[in-house]
């Protein structure tokens, strides 16, 4: 049995030795070691060998099995380290590209709104998106009879006809008046709900940012002024702008303010409806209704509020012509801005 082994041992010796790749390797694997491998049939034939030469062939066997699979495993790591896979790295491969949020366009002209005014001495307020009617409308002059109390205009509460989603951020102005002395200087930003049919100009839920500044001797040039300064820093100093009277229940006198068209620039197309002008803002001065409603006297004080519809504000610095496209939420369309 012996010679049997050292026949084996030779003929394992020269297989290594011509082993060039791992499918040898495994060939090599499956002839030898495999529990029905060489190796094995010759630990199977040793308990017919006489009991004296037991010990010889089971020291020889052994061995035999050590050197066999040490063997293998050396080969196995030396094909394996080599493999193309493992040895090379390709350092001129792109990067791999880790996608960050962004702001919201409609977020970042609200905050950059916010940083100008905050710049010309303006705090901010908030309030609730959900009112009563009496801080929607009857403390901001509404006559009882106005249309945008109506169910059409306004989504109201089921539960409770007095309370309403705010119409616009207004009733901000009159908590504000009722919980701090003058003189008052605040924006006030946030969402405000109509009940409107939604459209490429309009939606029944959008933003809006108010302004409020009450003193002594507050005049219309100062509101004229202010919402200037504003505009010049926020279109440009080469923006035009126009002041058109208007009308609102919460002001006295009211007035609008507009800018040249983005895209026609003042010569008329579809989004200025051939006027050349866009409507930016409503302004006005603090009817004296809604400081005695804000238990302010009009006789010693006097006002100026402001509101921009922050959709419309960024719609005219995108370009995109469809409000609905803001809310659509497709990146391809938000990532632009
Ligand atoms: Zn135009």
């Amino acid at each position: 049995m012996v010679e049997q082994i050292k026949k084996l041992e030779t003929e394992i010796r020269t297989t290594l030795g011509n082993i060039k790749d791992a499918v040898e390797l495994d060939l090599f694997r499956l002839k030898y070691l495999v529990k029905k491998g060489s190796i094995a049939a010759l630990f199977e034939q040793m308990k017919d060998a006489p009991p004296s030469e037991k010990p010889i062939v089971g020291r020889e066997l052994n061995l035999l099995r050590h050197i066999a699979e040490s063997e293998y495993k050396e080969l196995k790591e030396k094909f394996n380290s080599s493999s193309p896979a493992k040895k090379q790295i390709d350092l001129t491969l792109p990067g791999r590209t880790h996608f960050t949020g962004t702001f919201h366009p409609t977020l970042r002209t609200m905050d950059e709104m916010i940083d100008i005014f905050t710049e010309l001495g303006f705090g901010v307020a908030e309030g609730p998106d959900i009112e009563d009617g009496y801080h929607n409308f009857d403390a901001l002059n509404f006559p009882p009879d106005h249309p945008a109390r109506d169910m059409q205009d306004t989504f109201f509460i089921k539960s409770d006809k007095d309370l309403l989603l705010r119409t616009h951020t207004s009733p901000v102005q009159i908590r504000v008046m009722q919980n701090q002395k003058p003189p008052i200087r605040c924006i006030m930003p946030g969402r405000v709900y109509r009940n409107e049919a939604i459209n490429a100009r309009s939606l029944a839920e959008f933003h809006q940012i108010e302004g409020l500044y009450i003193n002594k001797k507050v005049s219309l040039a100062e509101l004229k002024g202010t919402l200037m300064v504003f505009a010049k820093k926020m279109y440009g100093e080469n923006s035009s702008f126009r002041f058109r009277p208007s009308f609102f229940p919460f002001t006295e006198p009211s007035a609008e303010l507009d800018i040249t068209c983005y895209l026609c620039h003042g010569a008329g197309c579809r989004i200025c409806k051939h006027s050349g002008w866009l409507e930016i803002a409503g302004c006005g001065m603090v009817h004296p209704n809604v400081l005695r409603a804000g238990g302010i006297d009009p006789e010693v004080y006097s006002g100026y509020a402001f509101g921009f519809g922050i959709e419309r504000v960024t719609l005219l610095r995108t370009g995109i012509d469809d409000i609905r496209l803001l809310y659509d939420n497709d990146v391809r369309v938000l990532r632009q801005f």
